[in-house]
């Protein structure tokens, strides 16, 4: 029998209703004829609540217990629904990720899966139950409970995909596929059919927060397909795979933002070998992801070093450079209320001019571009913070993505 695997998403289990909603698609997936695993996020903004609490009582929690709490999220999700189910006369067993066999490294919070012990679920499948994974966690090495970052149901429902050889993999979600730009924020956003994964990469890395990234990373290194798709409907949603003839290459398919995003500026750096190593590994050192950098032109001997990292790791970063600047006697200054926009697409590679075309559309909304990057098929702007939506709706129409 196949093999599927479904991943529901917190709005889908948000209440009652809405968990016996998701018992019945997932019954009626097994009538026709598969064996069904689905992994489970935690209900409505549970994972947000339980964060709050844990606020509450500390400003810092130790690591190890905010996992410990917020994998019970998602094991709620997996009990309720493996209770629905049996109401509806199908057999279902809830796991939790340690059970489900998921193991990760030690990171806490943001652990990554080293692999997936296949041995429980196939034995639950094949007597012939559906298998409820709570997603977002796992065990380490050192028998610890660990989580994998926000969003990382989508990663665990992938790795399972990936492990059991499942030809597909539905991701069902609050809308129903991936979309020309944020449907929130895009009132004309238009519902792509197929997307391949190099652009949901870049998607994803940019800010749609549809799938998490490393989900992505892992479904194109194992070749599972995606079916990002609504559990309200029965419509198709936007197939994810590997790029092929068939697909369409739009010069730009897509428009992504962020919203978080703070920028240091290191004033008068000495321009000799080995103090850019010396600022970075500080940084990575303290844990601080760093986005994008920009180094100027020398000038007497000194030179400006610009960079972005999200504003959660902003505390961190001016830790580690109020050191370096010590050291080598320099300044810097923050720029807290930063955004990014980004238009991604397959064709750009092959297409002159479509950066251009960007930085007059920005010009022509009296939006000022603080830094640039790009890869062969994405374009990134970081800009103030209060222009980001403007942007995203000047270049989704700009680009016809409408
Ligand atoms: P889930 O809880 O199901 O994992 P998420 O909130 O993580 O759902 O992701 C779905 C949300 O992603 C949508 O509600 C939408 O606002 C947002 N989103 C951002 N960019 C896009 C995009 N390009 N296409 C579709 N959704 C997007
Ligand atoms: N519940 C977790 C979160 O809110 C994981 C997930 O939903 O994928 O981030
Ligand atoms: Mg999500």
């Amino acid at each position: 029998m196949p093999v599927i695997v479904q991943k529901y998403g917190g709005t889908s289990v948000g209440d009652t209703g809405r968990i016996k909603n998701v018992a019945r698609r997932i019954c009626a997936t097994q009538d026709e004829g598969y064996q069904v695993v689905a992994v489970v996020s935690a209900m409505g903004d549970a994972t947000d609540e339980l964060l709050r609490m844990a606020h509450e009582i500390s400003a810092e929690p130790p690591e190890r217990e905010l996992d410990v709490l917020l994998s019970n999220g998602e094991r709620i999700s997996v009990a309720l629904l493996a209770m629905a189910i049996h109401e509806m006369g199908h057999r279902a067993v809830s796991l939790s990720g340690r059970q489900a066999g998921i193991q990760t490294n030690t990171v806490f919070t943001k652990a990554r899966i080293t692999g997936v012990e296949t041995g429980r679920l196939r034995e639950e499948l094949d007597n012939g139950k559906i298998v409820l994974v709570a997603g977002f966690q796992g065990v380490s090495v050192d028998e610890d409970i660990t989580t994998l970052g926000r969003g990382g149901s989508d990663t665990t429902a992938v790795a399972i995909a990936a492990a059991l050889g499942a030809e597909e993999c539905e991701i069902y979600t609050d809308v129903d596929g991936v979309y020309t730009a944020d449907p929130r924020v895009v009132g004309l956003a238009r519902k792509l059919d197929t997307v391949s994964y190099q652009e949901m990469l870049e998607m994803a890395a940019t800010g749609a927060e549809v799938l998490m990234l490393r989900s992505v990373e892992y479904a194109q290194k194992y070749k599972v397909t995606l079916h990002v798709r609504s559990s309200f409907t029965d419509e198709a949603g936007t197939w994810i795979r590997e790029e092929d003839e068939s697909m369409e290459k739009a010069v730009v398919s897509a428009v992504s933002h962020t919203t978080d995003e703070s920028k240091l500026t290191l004033l008068r750096l000495p321009d000799r070998p080995g103090v850019a190593a010396t600022v970075f590994g500080d940084l990575a050192e303290a844990g601080v992801n760093v986005d994008m950098i920009i180094q100027n032109v020398s000038e007497q001997g000194t030179t400006d070093i610009s960079f972005t990292v999200v504003q959660a790791d902003l505390p961190a970063a001016q830790q580690a450079l109020d050191r370096i600047t010590d050291e080598l006697g320099v300044a810097y200054i923050i720029g807290e209320q930063m955004g990014k926009v980004s238009i991604i697409g397959a064709g750009m590679k092959s297409y002159p001019g479509v950066a251009a075309k960007m930085f007059k559309t920005l010009a022509d909304a009296s939006i000022n571009i603080e830094m640039i990057s790009t890869s062969s098929i994405k374009v990134s702007c970081v800009i103030e913070r209060d222009q980001v939506e403007k942007a995203v709706r000047a270049l989704h129409e700009a680009f016809n993505l409408g």
